[in-house]
């Protein structure tokens, strides 16, 4: 068996890591997990890690769950995968079933890709195709919010506004058309977070006037700006913007690829508008964090555009090799047994227990707000709490309550400053406690000879 040392050395010679700049490696090498159960990664010398942000948002029920692990066996001796043009399978067949009658009210079609940034993809284009089919060939044009994160592939890329990822490709990407975001981070004194939204909707509908004739869709992340630093609002924005959208004649798509599936305290975010979405989007959750798997699910009025005679030219030509895989559409099925009633009832319990474990923080002259949405908890670090001045991007503070973390024996992965507990919904209150604990010490060591 290998050790430690060894993996990542061999690991060093031959890999390129995602969202990494390698050279930090020949300081802190990466972290060989050997295997993993419910909350826990376990390295090769039996030390463990708590799973705090579940493995970049995917994970719900913890790793390596028994009737997860049960299910896929199964599916394994019976069908691993066949292409689904011409074909199908049980498992996309059953899931797609599942999906349209938990999603928000309307969407009854599903059409599968294989991660969030192709589902991103595949909704830019049914939308501008809608319209093409509708003729309307005019509407091509994306509105987008301040902030917001959709992937990293080139069109899901160019409909994101963090500037981290988007810049350096900027000449590559679509030029969307940017509105102010409702992030109720950004709300001045005495205002709500109802008052920020209400002041992004106005500016939506003013950048609609201009432009509305040319827009295809607006894109959203509803109720949590996950990789722009979990950045919150009022889920009265939903509606509002949902009947705006009607007003001007475009598509609104939910990007719910992190917030869906119970992570919101609602099954999707979508449903605390309560609104429809043209086109919702999921993944992340959707196979349990076994497997890469998304979905969009699409209103029938938008599919029956596209039905016609073969000579037409109507019909959406999007695939990917993996469509429908029969494994990951397994797992999915797996995951939507565990995601019950009891599961939201519960995860409002360990929501609360999140927020208690972080009581003495509340007033820390660091942080500058806590912020909770579910099952998903910020702690936005910042040098001065008044003016809400932030760090020195140098400093890597972020960073340092990661590594301090770490040496704790919990993984939470920074958002730049911004520390977030978004763990499976499997995790104890013993666990929570040990994961508030250790967030409050890294902090504080953190901040050591910085004031
Ligand atoms: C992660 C994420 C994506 C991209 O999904 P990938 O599977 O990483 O391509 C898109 N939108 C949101 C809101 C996400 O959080």
């Amino acid at each position: 068996m290998p050790n430690n040392q060894d993996l990542a050395q061999r690991d060093l010679k031959v890999l390129w890591h995602p969202c990494t700049q390698m050279k930090d490696h020949e300081q802190w090498p990466p972290i060989p997990i050997r295997r993993a159960f419910g909350v826990w990664l376990e390295d090769f010398e039996g030390t463990r890690y708590l799973d705090a942000i579940s493995s970049w948002w995917v994970n719900l029920f913890g790793h390596a769950h028994p009737a997860i692990n049960a299910a896929l066996k199964d599916q394994l001796d019976t069908l691993e995968h066949v292409l689904l043009a011409g074909f199908t399978h049980e498992p996309a067949v059953s899931l797609a079933e599942r999906l349209t009658q938990i999603a928000p009210k309307g969407l009854s079609r599903c059409f599968y890709a294989d991660n969030g940034s192709s589902a991103v993809e595949v909704a830019l284009k049914m939308s501008v195709h809608y319209w093409r089919n509708q003729g309307q060939p005019e509407k091509t044009r994306f509105m987008t919010l301040q902030n917001s994160y959709h992937g990293e592939t080139l069109g899901a890329l160019g409909v994101g506004d963090v500037g981290l990822y988007r810049e350096t490709y900027d000449a590559l990407l679509l030029t969307p058309i940017r509105v102010m975001s409702p992030d109720a981070y950004q709300r001045s004194e005495g205002e709500t977070a109802k008052d920020v939204a209400l002041r992004a909707i106005a500016a939506m509908k003013q950048a609609l006037d201009t432009h509305g004739h040319e827009v295809a869709a607006v894109i959203i992340e509803p109720l949590v700006q996950c990789a722009g630093g979990m950045r919150m609002y009022d889920p009265s924005y939903l509606t509002l913007l949902r009947e705006t959208c009607d007003h001007y004649g475009v598509h609104l798509i939910a990007d719910e690829i992190a917030v869906g599936f119970g992570r919101t305290g609602t099954l999707f975010a979508s449903h605390q508008g309560p609104m429809t979405p043209d086109f919702l989007c999921l993944s992340k959750g959707l196979t349990g964090g076994y497997l890469p798997l998304s979905a969009v699910l699409t209103l029938e009025s938008i599919y029956d555009a596209f039905y016609a005679e073969h000579a037409a030219g109507k019909a959406f030509l999007h695939s990917h090799s993996y469509t429908g895989n029969a494994l990951a559409c397994r797992a999915a099925l797996a995951t939507l047994d565990l995601l019950t009633e009891t599961t939201l009832i519960r995860n409002h319990t360990l929501a609360q227990a999140m927020k208690a474990s972080l009581e003495t923080l509340q007033d820390h002259p660091n942080v500058a707000e806590i912020r909770q949405t579910g099952m998903i908890l910020a702690i936005e670090l910042v040098k001065d709490k008044k003016t809400r001045e932030p760090f020195d991007k140098a400093e890597r503070l972020g960073h340092r309550v990661y590594r301090h973390s770490l040496s704790a024996g919990v993984l939470l992965r920074p958002l730049g400053d911004v520390m977030y507990f978004m763990p499976p919904y499997v995790i104890s209150h013993d666990e929570i406690e040990l994961m508030g604990k250790t967030a409050i010490e890294g902090i504080h060591q953190a901040l050591k000879g910085h004031r």
